[in-house]
């Protein structure tokens, strides 16, 4: 099966022209001006561009809490992943305390097998560290997993500092990529006994008990113990201004740090936690930790993203109904599980948000959402590229196509969004996965076309 684009407009991170793109058996085959191939099919894309098809490197899907389930799986979430542009996702395999690392793998396995409609990896989150744990990673290792995650909060699956260090240095032998959730645990469960005594009981209080301060401390606490194991590292969904400056000061000492934040942190603000009159709750929507920021911070993050000192954009999509899950926190704030939906509309947010307000360039786009972080997780370049040799996973976008986002119209398996009526500049036509029409002028063609991608090392080169 080949394809033709003809006159399509192409992105990636370091240019942008104008070229017609051959697809032969999955691939990128050939990009050149006039190219002339007899192809199956031949399509016409001028006036629309088009980019590698985006990563998403930060998903929770079909994920157990104590308490209740992901309201999206690997079915909903991917096939709303692919519609919005994503056609590579890494989601976290969580080790259960007392559980190994391959059932932790082979559970997700089975959760994404034959289900997933977009390619996907598995990030591998340890919470149970001993000797058997550590020989295992060798064997995560050749099952293609070059990125871990461990957490600083969360009683369940926090880790204490001298074991993170212990596990940075195996990571090191590994050349792997390890991704920290920053906050300081032991004050977040303090912070939150202190509001609950005083009776503060409504989302509203979810922010104070985790103030920029938590997530700054941890960061910085983080970046020391990778600066003695002398680790590169990724923080994930970092929040605040006061965060990056920690990133700031470990870099100009001449420390590698990679840093992910999400479309959350870039659009909405703590303001929404008070709900509204008539719904006090309905600041429930908005839970997630690290919590939403102030309007500061918004602005420090942008810029971040303008001056180069933020690598990626992803979701930490973690989807829970409002209705009867969000619920469950209705008389405490802290039982309100935590997460937000996002997976279907990163590319189309950020693309209205940064690149039709100008504030950053389409190059920048690929950069963040795709080809950054293949480099980073050991994907590049067979995803994460438009150049021969490549995966074919590629997105037409209509850049000046408009729309609103509605929960009522999203593919999301959640009964809200937090972009409810957001405006949308830019809109997905077509998506190919491996040289497959996965989408067609905006409808889902094929629904578990995904494969389980086997990936190489990390990179711990920063892009410049
Ligand atoms: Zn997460």
């Amino acid at each position: 099966m080949s394809v033709l684009l003809k006159n399509g407009r192409i992105i990636t991170a370091a240019q942008s022209f104008t070229a017609d793109l051959l697809i032969e058996d999955g691939k990128i085959a050939a990009l050149g001006q006039g190219l002339h191939f007899k192809a199956d099919e031949c399509m016409d894309v001028s006036g629309k561009l088009i980019f590698p098809g985006f990563i998403d490197a930060h998903t929770h899907l079909d994920m157990e809490t104590a308490v209740t389930r992901t309201a999206d799986d690997f079915a909903s979430g991917t096939q709303a992943a692919l519609l919005g542009g994503t056609t590579t996702i890494i989601d976290f395999a969580t080790q259960d305390r007392g559980h190994t690392l391959k059932e932790a793998f082979s559970v997700w396995q089975k959760k994404a097998e034959h289900k997933s409609a977009c390619d996907y990896a598995f990030h591998m989150a340890i919470t149970d560290w001993n000797p058997q744990t550590r020989a295992e990673m060798k064997d995560m290792q050749e099952l293609g997993v070059s990125s871990y995650k461990l957490y600083m909060a969360y009683d369940n699956l926090r880790l204490r500092d001298d074991v993170i260090f212990d596990i940075m240095l195996e990571i090191k032998r590994q050349h792997a990529m390890l991704g920290v959730h920053c906050e300081n645990g032991d004050l977040v469960n303090g912070l939150i006994r202190r509001q609950l005594r005083q009776g503060h009981t409504a989302p509203l209080y979810h922010p104070l008990s985790r103030p920029a301060e938590v997530e700054a401390e941890a960061v910085d606490r983080y970046l020391t113990l990778a600066s003695l194991a002398d680790l590169p590292v990724n923080i994930v969904h970092l929040s605040t201004a006061l965060s990056l400056e920690k990133v700031r000061a470990a870099r100009s000492k001449g420390q590698i740090v990679f840093v992910e934040t999400c479309p959350q942190y870039l659009l909405l603000d703590d303001r929404l936690y008070a709900g509204t009159q008539a719904d006090p709750f309905g600041g429930a929507r908005y839970v997630c930790s690290p919590p939403l920021r102030s309007l500061s911070d918004q602005q420090a993050l942008w810029q971040g993203l303008i001056d180069g000192e933020i690598d990626t954009v992803s979701t930490d999509h973690c989807s829970f109904n409002y209705h009867g899950q969000k619920e469950l926190g209705s008389n405490d704030f802290s039982q309100i599980p935590n997460g937000l939906p996002g997976i279907e509309h990163r590319p189309s947010l950020m693309y209205t948000a940064g690149v039709a307000t100008g504030r950053i360039s389409p190059e920048r786009l690929a950069a963040l959402l795709a080809e950054n972080i293949a480099k980073q997780f050991g994907l590049y370049p067979q995803k994460g590229a438009i150049q021969p040799g490549s995966d074919a996973d590629l997105v037409i976008w209509q850049p000046e196509d408009e729309g609103i986002i509605r929960a009522a119209t999203q593919r999301q398996q959640v009964d809200y969004t937090p972009y409810e009526g957001f405006k949308t500049k830019g809109r997905v036509s077509d998506v190919y996965l491996r040289g497959q029409a996965v989408v067609r002028q905006g409808k889902l063609k094929t629904s578990n076309a995904g494969r389980y991608v086997s990936r190489g090392p990390a990179s711990y080169r920063r892009p410049l």
